[in-house]
């Protein structure tokens, strides 16, 4: 449920939102001209499917989004914690502690090596194990 919690509050994420939306609107519009650029060009807007036309920005504003989230959840080293978080190396078992808008460090024993996942939300204590 750790992950349902996390996935909310990214997807609630402004600056992720209107990142997407630019994109969407870029991409939209850059599809559109591809699919339905004779009617376009030609004036023919009778003839233009509007259905096509208003999933055409769906798609990149949902690949935009799905990707952006994937990354997030995967907590990249040198990257900022997007809420208060405890991780868990999946290499050595060992955790930390971050504080939102702290930047991921690496496992202090597998250095570069370093995986981890997420632990918990909450400002739960670190215990290793
Ligand atoms: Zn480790």
């Amino acid at each position: 449920m750790h992950n349902l919690h996390l996935l909310i509050i990214i997807v609630k994420s402004k600056e992720l939102i209107i990142r997407a939306i630019k994109i969407a609107l870029i991409v939209g519009i850059i599809l559109n001209i591809i699919n339905q650029g004779d009617y376009i060009f030609s004036l023919e807007f009778e003839k233009i499917n509007i259905y096509k036309a208003i999933l055409t920005f769906f798609v990149p504003f949902f690949v935009s989004m799905y990707t952006a989230i994937t990354m997030k959840m995967k907590f990249h080293v040198g990257e900022k914690a997007i809420e208060n978080i405890t991780l868990r190396c999946k290499i050595c078992n060992s955790c930390k502690n971050l504080k939102k808008e702290e930047i991921i460090p690496f496992c202090d024993t597998c250095n570069e090596n370093t995986v981890w996942k997420l632990s918990s939300i909450k400002d739960k204590k670190c215990n290793h194990s």
